[in-house]
């Protein structure tokens, strides 16, 4: 039997993530949540560093083509197929992802140590600028050829959705039920450095309840919150949606939309 390994989402350590939310406010003015959303949860006068997390890492709206590049050199006929997966999000949003070995912004490793290298992740939109050249924005560990097409669809696409800046979304109440609280804030609290409050408000409200502040919510996202099985009740991983459903690929559109046909010119008056 394998193990399912789950995406383990990735932040900037804190010393870079002032620099990186100003930059993204700078990219897209509208990764700012605008000052009635700070304050009303964050209350009045939040530091630099409590707002800098609430910044969105969007890229900008008129589309997004990035360079991807390969840390451990895989065959060419993997690298092409995880790029194809990168690029199924281009098939409702201005987003292409291109190969190059020159100056990459997204870079793969596929990394199985150390330990806090390991498994599935990537780092959120525009915060992959402030990860040092050389060192991976993604990891897709132990991928090869033989790995499932589903795997291809289900984690690439989900990791590719992290790059372009769409973070986890809630779950639904069933599988919210499904986790030991304690242990989610404990590891929460370990890989992301999220206070307990910060756990129960990202990852213990479901769907449902968390829905009242947000406007879109999707069960089936591909971008839903993937949970380890040391983290739930019966000890089995939650793997979330399995591939970009309707919604995603609208919310993705929304977001970069593909630029729109120039209107033909008008024949002129003879
Ligand atoms: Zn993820």
């Amino acid at each position: 039997m394998t193990i399912q390994l789950v995406c383990t989402p990735r932040a900037l350590p804190a010393h870079l993530q002032v620099a990186a939310a100003e930059r993204a406010v700078a990219l897209n003015p509208a990764n700012h949540p605008g000052p009635a959303l700070l304050s009303r949860a964050l209350g009045l006068n939040p530091g630099k560093e409590r707002i800098a997390v609430m910044i969105g890492k969007r890229w900008p709206s008129g589309g997004v083509k990035l360079k991807v590049g390969f840390l451990d050199s895989p065959a060419p006929a993997l690298r092409a197929r995880i790029l194809s997966h990168m690029n199924a999000w281009g098939k409702t949003a201005n987003v292409q992802f291109t190969e190059s070995k020159s100056s990459p912004q997204v870079r793969i490793a596929r990394a199985s140590n150390p330990p806090d290298m390991s498994g599935y992740w990537s780092y959120l939109g525009t915060d992959i600028l402030s990860i040092p050249a050389g060192q991976p924005t993604m990891n897709l560990e132990a991928f090869t050829m033989d790995t499932p097409e589903s795997e291809f669809i289900r984690v690439v696409r989900h990791e590719t959705g992290h790059t372009l800046g769409f973070p986890h979304e809630h779950m639904r109440l069933e599988l919210v039920q499904k986790i030991d609280a304690a242990k989610a804030i404990a590891f929460f609290g370990r890989t992301q450095g999220w206070t307990p409050d910060e756990v129960r408000a990202q990852v213990l409200t479901p769907l449902e309840q968390a829905s009242i502040l947000s406007n879109k919510a999707d069960a089936k996202s591909i971008m839903c919150y993937q949970i380890p099985g040391t983290i739930t009740k019966d000890g089995k991983p939650i793997v979330g949606g399995k591939n970009i459903d309707k919604s995603d690929y609208a919310f993705a559109a929304a977001i970069y939309p593909k630029p729109q046909p120039q209107p033909k010119p008008k024949p002129k008056a003879v």
